[in-house]
């Protein structure tokens, strides 16, 4: 065969076939639900047919009869997994919270009670980007040295409570009042870029990290969800579910 023919018919296959696209999945991920923005997360994953985990904050799902509605409309929903983010979110004062293994576990104990989850539970702690999985295992590198040891729980025994943790590959960052700071385009760029250096916690697999509070309707919430995922799905990424993501 003339080498530019073999040429073309290589561009042509490596059209057909993108190179590993069964190797590019992404576990969409949003937190600190239910909130105002939690709706238009469930209406888009609905329409758009793609799984996603919602990791809940039990504090917030008894917030209010709305807020308890949310949990339930998204335990209905087959490609949604909901799971624990802890009942308290640690109020925000991490150093607190995690110099107490003990109180962690009871903490997300509790969250399981009121969010209706039994073991084994996809949790991710708050402020934590953890991994304590079955078959992996990875700190949060984020952590100073002065934080390492004070307000580093005993994770090994959370994940022995009846826990999967979960931290994050990247996240979609969003400014205190909650406005997402990277474009649709410049997330889906970045994601790219990721995937081509392809340093993930494991290979071929990226856990975006959202929260809930970036989809109010106040940040167009419903219409950049729909077309980070439009943009996704014309790249040939795969949508996977969390529970699946450690097999
Ligand atoms: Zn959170």
């Amino acid at each position: 065969m003339v080498a530019p023919l073999r040429f073309a018919l290589t561009i042509l296959l490596f059209l057909a076939f993108p190179a590993d696209a069964a190797q590019r999945t992404i576990y969409l991920t949003f937190d600190d639900g239910p909130l105002d923005g939690t709706s238009n997360i469930l209406d888009v994953l609905e329409a758009k047919q793609v799984p996603a985990t919602l990791f809940m904050v039990g504090m917030h799902a008894q917030a209010s009869s709305a807020n308890k509605a949310l949990v339930k409309r998204a335990k209905g929903l087959p490609l949604v997994t909901i799971g624990n983010h802890s009942y308290s979110h640690a109020y925000n004062h991490y150093r607190h919270f995690y110099s107490d293994t003990e109180g962690v576990v009871a903490d997300m104990l509790m969250a399981n009670a009121v969010l209706g989850l039994k073991p084994v539970v996809h949790a991710r702690l708050p402020g934590r980007d953890v991994f304590r999985l079955p078959s992996m295992s990875k700190n949060d590198n984020s952590l100073g040295q002065a934080q390492i040891g004070r307000e580093d729980p005993d994770y090994e025994f959370v994940a022995a409570s009846g826990f999967y943790l979960y931290g994050w590959d990247h996240e979609w960052v969003h400014e205190d009042s909650g406005k997402p700071v990277q474009s649709v385009d410049h997330l889906v760029t970045e994601i790219d870029h990721l995937f081509g250096y392809g340093h993930f916690v494991k290979p071929g697999k990226l856990i975006l990290l959202m929260h809930d509070e970036m989809f109010r309707d106040v940040f167009d919430g419903k219409t950049n969800l729909t077309n980070l995922i439009n943009a996704l799905k014309q790249r040939n990424y795969t949508f996977g579910a969390l529970p699946g993501y450690d097999g």
